[in-house]
């Protein structure tokens, strides 16, 4: 479901905002202040940024409080859930599938009126409350920004070339394309090894290569890892470099400890070593960590009032859908009393009327 709109413009036919506005101005059809009369411009009370587990609870909890509500998501609802196959840790489910926990959490925000367009936040201005996507404006009371972040990539030699020729990021998406064959699976952290259990049900044989002898991950998935026949632990090893012909053949692994090199022969590499966050499109300065997580006080507010942030683009021990789906509901409420805040500012009187 895409929300652009097309508009006529006479001679130049269909396009869209941001085309037609590009052309118009080109030809010197229309000046830039009237440029910008073309974009629509919507005004909701709480805009959330991202559709993940963060983004569409924070949505429930805000929709559910009479505040009108949108979410705006660039790609689908879900986030990081729909790379995930199996949920056994989100409490009231034995297990679930991401896809399906999705498919509850939008549901129940849909249910209480919040909105949800598939469209790109190209600009944020966190003290206007002005959210800019390729079709159109939003004006809100508050924000909440929940969009998360994307893989870390390793950078080394062969990986782009070889992403989506036997390179991938996603267990669930390109999993069934390694039916018993050989992969490596890249990363010591939750990810790594949840999908790398997971992938066992495809390969043949996987190599879990990992920089350090001790893992991030939580002991019980390190448990089930070091259970399975498929999985051979490579540690204390990096991968240097990924390479074959059309697709992946090999890729080099060099031992930290000796520096020792040797080349395995396999189809596929997977690479799960983390997240970046995902905030490219701020354009003012919000407070964040060295590695770009945002700062937020216990409210979940930013260093902006009314701008607050839940979810895996948050600094935090750790980005669990349960953490998440505590931040958004703090973050919701906080916004909700924001904007009460805000509601009786401006309804009371100032110093100088009074
Ligand atoms: P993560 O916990 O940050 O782990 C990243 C892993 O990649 C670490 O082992 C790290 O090694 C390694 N790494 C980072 N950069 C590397 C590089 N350049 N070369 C080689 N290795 C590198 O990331 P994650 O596993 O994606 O998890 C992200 C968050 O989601 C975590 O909070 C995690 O708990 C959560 N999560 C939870 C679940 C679950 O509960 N079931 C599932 C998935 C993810 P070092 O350890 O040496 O730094």
């Amino acid at each position: 479901m895409s929300s652009s709109i097309f508009y006529h413009t006479g001679f130049l036919g269909y396009c869209t905002v941001p085309a037609c506005i590009v052309t118009l101005k080109a030809l010197g059809v229309v000046t830039l202040g009237a440029a910008a009369e073309l974009m629509r411009r919507y005004e909701y009370d709480v805009i959330i940024i991202g559709a993940g587990p963060a983004g569409l609870t924070a949505a429930l909890y805000t929709a559910r409080s009479k505040l009108s509500t949108l979410v705006l998501e660039k790609l689908a609802p879900g986030g990081q859930l729909l790379n995930t196959e199996k949920i056994e840790d989100y409490p009231g489910f034995d297990t679930i599938t991401g896809l399906a926990l999705t498919e509850k959490f939008e549901r129940q925000a849909q249910a209480f009126g919040a909105q949800i367009k598939i469209e790109e936040v190209t600009d944020l201005f966190p003290t206007q409350k002005l959210v800019r996507t390729h079709d159109a404006e939003y004006q809100a009371k508050a924000i909440i920004i929940a969009s998360g972040g994307y893989p870390r990539k390793l950078n080394i030699p062969g990986e782009k070339e070889f992403a989506g020729r036997g390179v991938s990021y996603c267990a669930l998406c390109d999993g069934a394309f390694f039916r018993d064959q050989i992969i490596a699976v890249v990363g010591g952290g939750d990810s790594a090894v949840e999908e790398s259990i997971f992938l066992t049900k495809y390969v043949r044989k996987l190599y879990l290569v990992h920089r350090r002898n001790e893992f991030r991950a939580q002991k019980i998935l390190i448990e089930r890892a070091m259970k399975n026949e498929k999985i051979a632990f490579v540690l204390d090893s990096v991968m240097e470099e990924i390479g074959g012909t059309k697709e992946v053949e090999w890729a080099t692994i060099r031992s930290v400890k000796t520096n020792d090199r040797h080349k395995l022969d396999l189809q596929g590499v997977f690479i799960f070593v983390g997240y970046i966050p995902n905030h490219e499109y701020i354009r003012e300065h919000l407070a964040h960590d060295p590695e770009g997580y945002l700062l937020t006080d216990t409210n979940m507010q930013t260093s902006v009032p009314g701008v607050f942030a839940a979810g895996d683009i948050r600094q935090q021990l750790t980005r669990q859908i349960t953490t998440a789906a505590g931040d958004a509901t703090t973050a919701a409420v906080a916004a909700e009393k924001y904007i009460e805040k805000l509601q009786q500012a401006t309804a009371l009187p100032t110093a100088r009327e009074r």
